[in-house]
């Protein structure tokens, strides 16, 4: 019988009250129910930690997704995030509930937590998974980029809990929610004797951030090489403006000056799963396409006809942007389309 699989369940904060789970739970939990299956039905832990009512409030995310047992560590001094006791509460859970796999979101957070908890309990850790499954011999597989992204890399972990990292989009959550009677254990928090070294004095907000928003776009129009210069930009915008889509950019395109990096896609931009990408002047690198090639539709627009995005692609448009996207504009202003 598997020991099961732990998720951590982030709590996040849009301003200095107001708090959420983060979004990429979800997304773990949903792949958590596949692995789950593959291990005979392994138990799916969550772990909630923070200050005080969480089940009250969050109570629903975790019984429409399947999870079997959350762990909740309540205390005033876990209301903002802290890498000493929250990272001992984890070590202390694990250390009870032996999970065989813990998976955490490769977020600001996640990626603060994930090594110290690894480090604290010897075993290792693979960060910014694009993939995880389980293999014939029933270990995580956990799959990454690696040499420069050049590569992918399945890794084992030779001990345990085999732990993981994910980044936010990667997976996506359940299409229906899985009703479960989910159990609700509290744990009294052991951070008496901890030093906590940082204190949290503001939440301020990014506003390059909230601008562009492109994880949560539905429709995203990204450029490349192809766009040329600043006046190809501005024929991709006044196109995503017409589509009421997001504009995002490969690093190529950052790296011309077209583009912030806030707007970079890929392995070392964003990941995204919009409903539809439409790449323009973009040849599809894999350094590119690990960061969108789960978009539900994929269109490209290149002169090359052996681009690799056409690979990926549901519509390959081969042709010039310059003659194509002035063309779609003019037909979506005559609402020919
Ligand atoms: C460690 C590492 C991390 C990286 N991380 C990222 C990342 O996060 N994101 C990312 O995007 N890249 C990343 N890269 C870079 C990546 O390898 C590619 O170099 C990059 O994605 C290429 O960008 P591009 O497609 O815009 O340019 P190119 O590869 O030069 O492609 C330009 C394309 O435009 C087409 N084109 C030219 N003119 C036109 C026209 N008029 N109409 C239509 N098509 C036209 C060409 O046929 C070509 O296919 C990374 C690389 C490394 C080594």
């Amino acid at each position: 019988m598997s020991r099961g699989i732990l998720l951590y369940a982030e709590l996040t904060r849009y301003n200095s009250d107001g708090q959420y789970v983060h979004p990429v739970f979800f997304e773990l939990a949903a792949k958590a129910n596949e692995l789950s299956q593959k291990l005979d039905n392994a138990p799916i832990y969550a772990l909630l930690i923070g200050a005080h009512n969480l089940v009250k409030e969050f109570k629903e995310g975790f019984t429409e997704n399947n999870i079997d047992t959350v762990y909740v560590a309540e205390d005033e001094r876990l209301k903002d995030y802290s890498t000493e006791y929250y990272s001992k509460i984890a070590v202390d859970l694990v250390k009870e509930i032996d999970p065989e796999i813990f998976i955490i979101g490769a977020t600001t957070q996640g990626r603060d937590l994930a090594p110290r908890i690894s480090s604290a309990l010897g075993t290792g850790l693979t960060a910014d998974c694009i993939e995880l499954d389980i293999n014939e011999k029933g270990q995580l597989a956990a799959t990454r980029p690696t040499f420069g992204g050049q590569l992918m890399a399945t890794i084992l972990c030779k001990n345990q809990p085999q732990m993981a990292t994910v980044r936010p989009k990667v997976f996506k959550p359940l299409k229906e929610f899985i009703k479960k009677d989910t159990k609700f254990i509290n744990k009294k928090p052991d951070i008496d004797n901890l030093e906590k070294k940082v204190t949290l004095i503001d939440f301020l907000k990014n506003p390059e951030k909230e601008d562009s928003a492109l994880e949560d776009a539905e429709i995203i129009v990204a450029g490349g090489r192809g766009m040329k210069d600043l006046m190809g930009f501005e024929l991709l915008k006044e196109f995503a403006s017409l589509l009421n889509a997001k504009v995002g950019a490969s690093r190529v395109a950052v790296e011309m000056g077209l583009a912030s990096h806030e707007m970079q896609i890929g392995q070392t931009g964003k990941t995204v799963t919009p409903k539809i990408y439409i790449a323009c002047g973009i040849s599809g690198a894999l350094q590119h396409t690990v960061g969108m090639k789960d978009s539900d539709k994929i269109i490209a627009i290149n002169t090359d006809k052996n681009a690799p995005i056409f690979d990926i692609a549901d519509i390959a448009i081969a042709g010039d942007v310059f003659e194509i996207l002035p063309e779609l504009i003019e037909m979506i202003k005559k609402n020919k389309i």
